[in-house]
């Protein structure tokens, strides 16, 4: 295999930048890695499992020399980091991310770029519960898609190496406009995300009769609730970030809870055995 990425930095080794790496590894796509973070016990974990050559909690020096900077750090914290090592970027450099959110993020660092070098936004579709370099696993992407959401901004040559970066682990490249992006992901990943985090709120606070409901539970409440277990902090930034369209899915799922409990508030058995086939036909149709 050709090397594609000989200096690779990666700021924020958790889950989804340590999984990258991984698979680059593996698919001999890298020459050398470093690691930069803010806390040194996941930058060591990133070192000792072979996840990265090199470590820093100092982004200006890791990103000395890097031909490509992926950035994997909480949302709302991408435009700042970008910011932050803009005037330390190798000539040529190729800096992108796989945040979760897209218009904020690509209108807030593409002017941020310096001539000669080149920002590309990016949102792999994979991922799990769990975080930091450990989570990180090399077949994460395998089989998912990858969305990048070039404007007409975007380097052609730079768009068209990141999209062989994320096929080399697996993926399959597709192309979006960070809205349309921003639009489809409230509600396939958003909404689901805040409905189990609000499911579960709801729950555990119930009080019925003194009981503490959760000591209940079985496989229905656990498969459906699995993702209130993802980290706070990503989508305390998901939600600020993506707000407006999340807000607009918000209130879709409100008007289907609502018609919902008129249903059921009406006794109409038909009317809701109409509503659950529907969702089964939605439901059985994806594949
Ligand atoms: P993660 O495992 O928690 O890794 C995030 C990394 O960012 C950590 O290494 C953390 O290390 C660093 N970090 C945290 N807060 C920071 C801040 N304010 N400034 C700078 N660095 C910070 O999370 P992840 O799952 O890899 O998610 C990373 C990005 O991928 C997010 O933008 C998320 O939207 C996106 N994403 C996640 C998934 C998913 O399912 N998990 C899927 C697709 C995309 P230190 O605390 O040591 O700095």
């Amino acid at each position: 295999m050709t090397v594609l990425i000989n200096r690779l930095a990666i700021i924020g080794v958790g889950l989804i930048g340590g999984s990258l790496v991984r698979a680059l590894r593996e698919a001999g796509a890298v020459k050398s890695v470093v690691g930069i973070g803010r806390s040194l016990p996941n930058l060591e974990d990133a070192l000792s499992l072979g996840i990265c050559d090199d470590i820093t909690q100092d982004p200006a020096e890791g990103v000395r020399g890097a031909d490509v900077v992926f950035i994997s750090v909480p949302v709302c914290a991408i435009p700042g980091v970008v910011a932050e090592i803009v005037q330390f970027l190798t000539p040529g450099c190729i800096v992108t991310d796989g945040g979760s959110v897209k218009t904020a993020i690509v209108s807030e660092c593409e002017p941020l770029m310096p001539s000669g070098c080149f920002f590309v936004g990016g949102h792999p579709i994979a991922g799990t519960e769990h975080t930091g370099a450990a989570a990180s696993f090399a077949t994460l992407y395998r089989g998912r898609r990858c969305i990048l959401t070039p404007t007409e901004r975007t380097n052609a040559a730079a768009l068209e190496l990141v999209s062989s970066m994320w096929k080399l682990t697996g993926a399959d490249v597709c192309f979006m406009e960070p809205g349309h992006h921003d639009r489809i992901f409230a509600e396939i990943s958003h909404l689901p995300h805040m409905a189990a985090y609000a499911l579960v709120h709801a729950v555990g606070t119930a009080d019925v009769e003194g009981e503490n409901v959760l000591s209940y539970t079985a496989g229905g409440f656990r498969d459906f609730t699995r993702i209130a277990s993802s980290d706070p902090a990503m989508w305390r930034d998901i939600a600020l970030m993506n707000k407006n369209a999340l807000l607009k899915s918000i209130d879709g799922f409100s008007t289907s809870m609502a018609e919902l409990r008129r249903r059921i508030e009406a006794g109409d058995g038909a009317a809701l055995s109409e509503f659950f086939t529907i969702s089964k036909q939605f439901r059985d149709g994806i594949i």
